[in-house]
């Protein structure tokens, strides 16, 4: 970080997900006050979830990085990882380093679901799962895939995500940057029926049509969908009419529908109209999911017909969405799980007014929906209200001055935090990683190893 003057804000940006990345771009770049920006990060490394939830045999989404780069490679800009805020650092000891904090700390867990059987040990969040195939190191290291038949439930992008990883091979997976310990999980996968399942229509999906039609692109896969599960109302037709990519999902799934099968391995079936009751069992394991059929009322939504059915599975992944977590000594709406916010500015939990100097953007701002582009036009809003307190004279200044400051006390605790070049480091580590095996990278997913590389010091020749 280059010389600062006194009258230039210090900002703390919590999260190094694209929200904050994008916001702390926006903040520096602003013309009317001079910015430094701290982003802190509790994972050893940055990128949120686009290192840790974007599928692994989707490359080029995974390739935004590169253009983050950019951003963080600016001098006004400092990362500093493997520090968690609200434990290693309060949110009131970071206001007297910062004159203000932007909070942008994402998602991470699943949303409950709370149907009779979902705490049986084969029903797993899709959280957890994505956790451990994309080499996330605070989740599970090993996977049990057994299951010859699985459900997953929910009819978004991370379903298929989930579905899609399930019905490929291992030998199909092995060319990513999947770590070791996934590669040798999922070579035992014995799934050949993947089923997922939706309560509404096709009108109602929450796929993007992209998704939706890369199912077929593995040979290893038949994508089927019973021609009984199109079906539109007038909403629904309101739907298509409104929005185009909603229309070009409704036309990939009637092509699903009426296409003869195709000669493949495993099985991706997509059920819509079923809605999860029940998962079942027997002595203690997962042996079917039952569903009710369901039917449109007219207006888009449904209502059940009392037709149930019992499908044989032994493993049910719930991808029903994500869920924010609080942050220690910052407001969090526990029934949106969100931080209560005005457009980006955080609001009391009491009321409407606003609390000085804090901020939120992205997923913790506005909850967990949206693509990653989603989060730059979020950030801009946050920023913008940002610069304008700022000018207006609306914050309150830090007590501590210089960049230094926030160092001497992460030192002083024996916080091993990571940096930007660090982050080099540990780029290039796992690039040869993947380089000996023919492949980009290959993730490294041991905790101290990853810190240990970002924090190695260059051996000079
Ligand atoms: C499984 C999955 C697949 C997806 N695939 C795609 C895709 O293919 N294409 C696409 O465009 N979008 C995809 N998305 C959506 C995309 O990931 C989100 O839109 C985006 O990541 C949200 O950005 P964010 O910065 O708000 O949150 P996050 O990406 O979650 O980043 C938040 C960051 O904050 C950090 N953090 C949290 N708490 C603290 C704390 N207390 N102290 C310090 N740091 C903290 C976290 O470690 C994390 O790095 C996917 C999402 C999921 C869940």
């Amino acid at each position: 970080m280059t010389e600062q003057n006194s009258s230039a804000l210090r900002v703390a940006v919590i999260g190094a997900g694209p929200a904050g990345i994008y916001a702390s771009d926006q903040l520096i770049r602003n013309e009317e006050r001079e910015v430094y920006v701290d982003l802190f990060e509790q994972m050893p490394a940055p990128f949120g979830l686009i290192r840790y939830g974007v599928a692994p045999d989707h490359p080029r989404i995974k390739g935004i990085v590169k253009s983050l780069h950019n951003v963080l490679d600016k001098p006004r800009l400092r990362l500093l990882g493997n520090i968690e805020i609200g434990k290693d650092i309060t949110v009131e000891e970071l206001r007297e380093y910062y004159d203000a904090i932007v909070f942008a700390t994402g998602a991470v867990r699943d949303r409950a679901l709370n149907i009779p059987g979902v705490d049986l040990p084969e029903s797993y969040g899709a959280a957890d799962f994505v956790g451990f195939y994309d080499g996330n190191p605070r989740f599970d290291r090993d996977w049990d895939l057994s299951a010859k038949q699985v459900a997953v439930i929910g009819v978004g992008n991370v379903g298929l995500d989930v579905a899609r990883i399930l019905a490929k091979t291992a030998e199909e997976l092995k060319v990513t940057e999947i770590p070791d310990n996934v590669y040798e999980s999922l070579k035992n996968n014995q799934a050949t029926e993947v089923h997922v399942f939706g309560r509404r229509g096709p009108a109602q999906v929450k796929f993007t049509p992209q998704e939706l039609k890369e199912l077929d692109h593995s040979d290893n896969i038949n994508v089927v969908v019973d021609p009984e599960d199109i079906d539109y109302d007038e909403a629904s037709e309101e739907a298509r009419r409104a929005s185009k990519s909603q229309d070009l999902a409704c036309q990939i799934l009637e092509g699903y529908a009426i296409r003869e099968p195709k000669l493949a391995p495993h099985t991706l079936q997509i059920h819509l109209f079923e809605q999860p009751t029940e998962i079942l069992e027997k002595d203690g394991h997962v042996v079917g999911l039952r569903t009710e059929r369901t039917e449109l009322d007219g207006t888009g939504n449904v209502r059940g017909t009392g037709k149930t059915t019992d499908w044989p599975v032994q493993a049910v992944y719930r991808a029903v969405g994500y869920r924010s977590e609080a942050v220690p000594g910052v407001p969090f709406d526990t029934t949106t799980n969100v931080i209560p916010n005005d457009g980006g500015h955080v609001l009391a939990n009491s009321g409407a007014e606003h609390v000085p100097g804090l901020y939120a953007t992205g997923w913790i701002k506005r909850g967990p929906i949206g693509l990653i582009g989603n989060t730059k036009s979020d950030a801009k809003q946050t920023t913008d209200m940002l610069i304008a307190d700022a000018v207006a004279g609306n914050l309150t200044p830090r007590t501590h001055e210089g960049p230094e400051a926030i160092v001497e006390l992460l030192d002083a605790r024996g916080i091993a935090y990571t940096t930007w070049q660090g982050w080099y480091r540990l780029d290039a580590e796992e690039r040869a990683l993947g380089e000996a095996e023919g492949r980009e990278r290959k993730k490294i997913v041991d905790w101290e190893e990853m810190v240990s590389h970002a924090r190695a010091v260059p051996v000079c020749i």
